[in-house]
């Protein structure tokens, strides 16, 4: 299946992606991550792309069409992917159409992680990630067995910088200007399907398993 997920900052899609990933056998594709760990090598991508993200604004779109359509080119990501995170404006969801009319594929679905942005602060405040897999935790809602420690690798974790009060607000912002469009655009073709992912993990899980199956 070629799946987007899409929600505000805190919504769970890096929560729902592995699960997804693990039953579909799909690629993992979150844009986030990658500007991550490109800002942490001080790549040059990196280093263009760090400013706006300290601040909440979005990187521009050539940056991450750019990475996207070279991280599309790997063998794991030739049945089927899942893109978290992108794309997050009308023309990066254009650029992607032209990158996958010439494959001749097409979008089978977009999970829409539907939450009120009022939820969404504690999420974000409380999240604590393993960097080098993306894996998440919560110190409220999903905390690690050991605090400050990776369940799997032992490794630490991280809070990333971006994930306060402060900057959460330019995200959500961000969100509803620029993110918001690219809802409405995959629903005229009648791709979206609408979670409810204020409920607990497993809840969202099922209701993913539901619209997939
Ligand atoms: P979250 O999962 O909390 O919504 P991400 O990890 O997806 O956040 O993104 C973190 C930051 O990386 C964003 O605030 C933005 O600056 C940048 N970013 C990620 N994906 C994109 C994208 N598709 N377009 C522009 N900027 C992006
Ligand atoms: P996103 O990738 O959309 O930014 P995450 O999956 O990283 O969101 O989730 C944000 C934070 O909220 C994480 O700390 C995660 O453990 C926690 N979380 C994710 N899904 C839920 C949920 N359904 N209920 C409560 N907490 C959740
Ligand atoms: P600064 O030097 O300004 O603190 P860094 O380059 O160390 O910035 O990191 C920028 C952001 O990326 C921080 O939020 C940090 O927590 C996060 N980060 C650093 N390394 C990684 C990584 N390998 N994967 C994911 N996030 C990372």
């Amino acid at each position: 299946k070629r799946l987007i997920l899409v929600g505000p900052p805190g919504s769970g899609k890096g929560t729902q992606s592995p699960i997804i990933k693990d039953d579909y056998c799909l690629c993992h594709l979150a844009t986030g991550d990658m500007l991550r760990a490109a800002v942490a090598a001080k790549t040059p991508l990196g280093i263009k792309a760090k400013e706006a993200m300290d601040k909440g604004e979005l990187v521009s779109d050539d940056l991450v069409v750019g990475i996207i359509d070279e991280a599309m080119k790997k063998p794991s990501c030739q049945k089927g992917f899942i893109l978290d995170g992108f794309p997050r404006t009308v023309v990066q969801a254009q650029k992607l159409d032209e990158m996958l009319e010439k494959k001749g594929v097409k979008v089978d679905k977009v999970l829409n992680f539907a939450i009120d942005d009022a939820i969404l602060e504690e999420r974000i405040t409380g999240r604590w990630i393993h960097p080098s897999t993306g894996r998440t935790y919560h110190t409220k809602f999903a905390p690690p067995k050991v605090p400050g420690v990776d369940d799997v690798t032992g490794e630490p974790l991280i809070q990333r910088k971006d994930d306060t009060a402060a900057v959460l607000k330019s995200r959500l912002e961000a969100f509803h200007k620029q993110t918001e469009p690219v809802i409405d655009y995959y629903s005229q073709r009648g791709l979206v399907a609408n979670l409810h992912a204020e409920k607990p993990p497993k809840e969202v899980t099922t209701e993913v398993e539901k619209v997939l199956s």
